[in-house]
């Protein structure tokens, strides 16, 4: 039975194979909306582009392909190079340091995380680093359309001039990377403490990894909210980086020394 603060700082102190999970919370200080909030992109999506048959569908790739439009107006909210990591990416970085990380599985697209400097992190839904051209496939980094999405246009492939460029984001209706399957594969034998930061966990496959590691591996979650459908054995309620930063300095240098 685990229930408290001073729990989660035991767990860390002796977790030797962590999983991190996390989502658009991890996000929100640096300036980037999350999806589901009150002031969430879903919300304001659903005031500007009344013609969405529902705000996710920006993201669905079927949608994507008859009209861009609603996703390039929002794309320059994500698009990196404005934005630096967070205290919670940080932490992160630390655990990794600390030898305790086993890996942090994103939902974000961000890039902050390989900003932060984490090398074990699988970009679930894939990142904004590169885009391919939906119709001749051609793959560029993404420095090539970051004038098209700062104006807000839709970018067209320079190469055959009429397909639309997709960023290499995971859309509803794609398939995750082989990376993601393998990796998880592997992984959830492993995993000693399982931590969600920052997340709906409404998103599936993701989402279920929580439901499908060994019910005797303890789990914390750290977010603003409650998630019904979702119970972890230590629950901390609130801001993740002022969370976080309590939980570093409870667990302070001695991470290192065991
Ligand atoms: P979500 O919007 O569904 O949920 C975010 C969760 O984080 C909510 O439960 C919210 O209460 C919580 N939260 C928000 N701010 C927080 C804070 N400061 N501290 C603690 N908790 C906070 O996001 P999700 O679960 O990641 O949804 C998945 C999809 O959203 C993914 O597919 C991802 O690609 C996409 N997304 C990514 C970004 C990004 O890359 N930064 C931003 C928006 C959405």
């Amino acid at each position: 039975e685990y229930n408290t603060f001073k729990d989660a700082v035991e767990l860390f102190r002796k977790s030797k194979n962590i999983l991190i999970l996390t989502g658009a919370g991890v996000s929100v200080a640096c300036g980037i909306p999350d999806f589901r909030s009150k002031n969430g992109i879903y919300a304001r999506l659903h005031k500007d582009f009344p013609e969405l048959p529902d705000p996710s569908s920006m993201f669905d790739i079927d949608f994507f392909k008859k009209n861009p439009a609603p996703f390039y107006n929002f794309a320059r909210e994500i698009f990196p190079g404005q934005f630096t990591p967070s205290l919670s990416h940080m932490f992160i970085k630390f655990l990794e340091e600390s030898g305790k990380l086993l890996r942090n599985y994103t939902q974000n697209i961000d890039t902050l995380e390989k900003i932060a400097g984490i090398q074990k992190v699988i970009e679930c839904h894939g990142s904004f680093s590169k885009s391919t051209c939906l119709s001749c496939k051609n793959e560029v980094d993404s420095e090539e359309i970051r004038e098209d999405v700062l104006a807000q246009k839709i970018s067209y492939c320079k190469k055959c001039k009429t397909g639309v460029m997709k960023p290499n984001i995971v859309f509803f209706g794609e398939d995750l990377g082989d990376d993601f399957h393998e990796q998880i594969s592997e992984d959830i034998d492993k995993v000693d403490l399982l931590v969600v930061i920052g997340s709906s966990l409404k998103v599936q496959p993701v989402a279920l990894i929580p439901f499908n590691i060994d019910p005797d591996v303890p789990q914390i979650l750290i977010n603003r909210e409650l998630l019904p459908h979702y119970q972890s054995d230590i629950k901390l309620l609130g801001n993740c980086d002022d969370i976080i930063l309590a939980l570093s300095m409870a667990i302070g240098g001695e991470i290192k020394d065991e």
